[in-house]
């Protein structure tokens, strides 16, 4: 039986919850059906967050949800559920779950997040453009893919179509169970607003603490992403994992090496760019997941505590979170860049310094640092060929040359790269006065730049010129493009 928490007894307002949301829950009540919030929305409406996206949960089926809404589509391979369409917003209505039934797959849609930086392709497409005939066979057996997915999960579909709803679809009482977290296993029930708690999640809220349901090894085994989650909640929410549910993490947490490499760069995304990466950074250090994700960053920062490269880390987190706070976009790649700007950097230096600013040993040192990487998490190419770009830049950005230099402010890559050089300045990696430069040269008109370039190129004393004075001045010893260690 639940804890019934009523409205008058817990703090969530309908003012606080997505008008879209609020449609949903009201019709499908309105046609007989349970109808609850539930997981990570109901959890942050109780710390004051503001919830990133609504889930619903009803025991409608998804045929009987799709009748309820016209701007409904049914997604999902072995599970399936409904997407309700409401201009920028999608409302996930769920069906209640068996505990038989995997949560993996099919609550991972693809990532939004890696769906932000568009391959060219993919561009063409979109624009209607020609379409190559690779791209169409590509297109083709994609579909095809798709289409001979979703009839082989015979659990789902008896000889008519008709879904089998016993194996997957279940009650609320069994939903709860396969959970991941108490926290994220609270239901809010639109009928009378009140909570339906069955694991005493509302306690562990009000605790701050963050509890797996179950068995916590158990729990690992059947899906060791949950490790990861358990460490993003702790970032996000500023929880602290109970001590039965992070004994496990150290013994099991080479498991996430089973897991396919799509969903770690998911999940890494989602550690690094929701708006708490710098704070996740440290708690995936402590419970011995930065290893398991990334040994060669994890390598790098034991092997130089306190080190410069760390304060970058550190402090373009910090900046990728203000920016995610503040509503504008980020790029994988610069996420890409910030991680692996240490292990890059040690490639570089462990050569000799005449090749320290070679645009190849560069591009060498960053291709090792990719594959490196990708031993765990599957990067897609066009944030590793981003992350090269990035990299080549900073030589070209360091030493601009004459009116050539004013073609770099067109590069693709230029606004990510210039935001590296500003980072690499503030911790004396690059010329402060290079990085000035580049920024009063976005502030002026085109003629203005035009003399900037000019007057760069007469003069004795070019900014890019000083860079390598000053820094043997207060390094005592050249240093690479990167400035490492
Ligand atoms: P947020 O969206 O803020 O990142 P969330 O809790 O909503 O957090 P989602 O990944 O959106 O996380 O998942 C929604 C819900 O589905 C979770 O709250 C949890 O109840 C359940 N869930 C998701 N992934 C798992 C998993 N791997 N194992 C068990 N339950 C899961
Ligand atoms: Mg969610």
């Amino acid at each position: 039986m639940p804890r019934i928490i009523p409205r008058a007894q817990h703090t969530i307002s309908r003012s606080h919850i997505s008008p879209n949301a609020l449609r949903v829950l009201y019709r499908l009540r309105d046609g007989g059906f349970q109808a609850f919030l539930v997981g990570g929305c109901v959890r942050d409406l109780l710390v004051g967050l503001e919830p990133k996206d609504f889930d619903v949960a009803t025991d409608a089926l998804p045929e009987q949800v799709k009748r309820l809404f016209r701007n409904c589509r049914l997604v999902g391979r072995r599970f399936r559920l409904a997407h309700v369409f409401f201009g920028q917003e999608i409302i996930e209505v769920a069906t209640f779950r068996a505990a038989s039934a995997p949560i993996q797959d099919e609550e991972l849609p693809e990532s939004e997040l890696a769906e932000e930086e568009v391959a060219p392709e993919d561009e063409l497409l979109d624009q209607g453009g020609p379409l190559t005939e690779a791209g169409a066979a590509r297109l083709e057996a994609e579909h095809a893919g798709r289409e001979a997915l979703v009839p082989v999960t015979e659990r789902m579909f008896d000889d008519t179509g008709r879904i089998l709803r016993d194996n997957v679809y279940g009650t609320i009482e069994a939903d709860v169970w396969r959970r991941d977290f108490t926290a994220n296993a609270l239901y809010y029930n639109i009928a009378d607003f009140s909570i339906w708690d069955y694991v005493g999640g509302v306690e562990d809220i009000a605790a701050r603490q963050l509890r797996v349901i179950g068995d916590p090894e158990t729990r690992y085994r059947e899906d060791p992403v949950r490790m990861l989650r358990a460490a993003r909640f702790e970032a996000k929410l500023g929880f602290t994992l109970e001590p039965a549910s992070a004994a496990p993490i150290g013994p099991l947490r080479a498991l996430l090496g089973g897991v396919p490499p799509a969903r770690l760069f998911d999940e890494t995304l989602k550690l690094f760019l929701t708006g708490h990466g710098e704070r996740s950074l440290p708690v995936l250090r402590r419970r011995g997941l930065l290893e398991a994700l990334l040994p060669n960053v994890e390598a790098y920062l034991a092997a130089h505590p306190d080190s410069l490269v760390e304060k970058l880390l550190n402090t373009g987190l910090a900046n990728t979170d203000a920016r995610v706070i503040a509503g504008r976009s980020v790029t994988p790649t610069f996420l890409l860049a910030l991680l692996l700007y240490g292990p890059i950097a040690a490639i570089i230096e462990s050569l000799p310094p005449s090749r320290w600013h070679e645009i190849a040993a560069i591009l060498a040192a960053c291709d090792q640092a990719v594959r490196d990487a990708q031993r765990h998490i599957a990067i897609p190419k066009r944030f590793t060929l981003g992350l090269r770009e990035m990299f080549a830049l900073q030589p070209r950005l360091e030493h601009p040359r004459g009116r050539r230099a004013l073609r770099l402010i067109g590069h693709p890559r230029f606004r990510a790269a210039y935001d590296l050089l500003l980072l690499r300045a503030q911790f004396g990696m690059a010329s402060a006065d290079v990085a000035t430069w580049w920024t009063d040269l976005q502030r002026v008109s085109e003629d203005e730049q035009g003399r900037m370039a000019d007057a760069l190129a007469a003069a004795p004393e070019r900014p890019g010129a000083q860079t390598g004075r000053r820094r043997r001045r207060r390094g005592g010893r050249r240093r690479s493009s990167t400035g490492g260690s």
